[in-house]
């Protein structure tokens, strides 16, 4: 059995050769993460403190959740962090400060009904497949007024995608097949992105048929690469943000020794997935 995510089958179709040496090969990455990563996942921490405070009854103040980004930058800050663009680092965390204001602006008082923050869910692609399929909901909801479940999900980065995107979207409308197991196929559910560089709010609906057909999409993807034998690079824009680089061969660079010895296709266990979320991937594309 493997574990897969979102993220571990949209690096495979970036970059096989980034899939095997960090999934089989679980070759620790050279670059921790890039300033952008950082920005997404203070802000990540940020708003999921908060929403815990709400779900608990207070609302905190705009100044407290500042607070709060404000020490997770500091804590998780890393002299090595990557960056590309020639631009300080405090401009980054400037943004995330503009980000979390507009949002806060926009969103009071918070009584949509937040159920959970960072909600764990595993999704079933059909009965006896072997393989299993995790992730985690930046925030879950239930409109009450419309009867409706609202899986929400925060964006850094600085690029608003073409709506065709949001409609063809496959990671909120994967949870969203997990989020109808638990509460009933009956129940629609609305998925909303929150484009914070935008402070736009973008939501799509997905079909039963819809999800069916995205289940057996997924299925063909994860044997697909359950089969593949080679693991070519894919040289791209991507490149410049990607945690392997140092040890790329299209680069002209290579894995060192030590790794060479241990390479050994193990189990994806349930720790290295939460420490992947939040992933590079999920905030970098820009
Ligand atoms: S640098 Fe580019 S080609 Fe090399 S592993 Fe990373 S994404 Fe793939």
């Amino acid at each position: 059995m493997t574990l897969y995510s979102h993220s571990r089958l949209q690096s495979f179709e970036q970059c096989k050769y980034k899939y095997k040496l960090k999934y089989l090969n679980k070759i620790p990455p050279p670059i921790k993460k890039s300033v952008e990563s950082h920005l997404g996942e203070c802000v990540h921490d940020a708003l999921e403190w908060f929403y815990q405070k709400v779900i608990n009854g207070k609302v905190p103040e705009l100044d407290e959740l500042i607070e709060k980004y404000s020490s997770s930058w500091s804590e998780k800050d890393d002299e090595k962090m990557l960056i590309v663009k020639n631009l300080p680092k405090q401009d980054y965390f400037n943004k995330g400060v503009k980000f979390l204001i507009d949002y806060y602006i926009k969103n009071k008082p918070f009584n949509d009904g937040t159920l959970e923050t960072e909600k764990k869910i595993w999704i079933n692609l059909e009965k006896d497949f072997p393989h299993k399929v995790i992730g985690y909901i930046d925030r879950l909801v239930y409109n009450k007024k419309e009867d409706l479940y609202e899986i929400h999900d925060y964006k850094t980065a600085n690029a608003l995608p073409a709506k065709i995107k949001f409609e063809k979207d496959r990671q909120l409308a994967l949870y969203s097949i997990a989020i109808k197991e638990l509460y009933g196929n009956e129940k629609p559910i609305t998925l909303i992105w929150h484009y914070l560089n935008h402070n736009m709010r973008i939501t799509s609906t997905r079909t039963n048929d819809e999800l069916e057909k995205l289940k057996k999409e997924i299925i063909n993807l994860i044997n697909k690469i359950e089969k593949t034998k080679e693991f070519p690079p894919n040289k791209s824009i991507l490149c410049d943000w990607c945690e392997y680089k140092p040890y790329c061969k299209i680069w002209g660079n290579s894995i060192p020794k030590e790794f060479l010895q241990k390479q050994t296709k193990l189990d994806f266990d349930e720790k290295t997935m939460k420490e992947e979320f939040p992933t590079t991937s999920k905030y970098i594309v820009d």
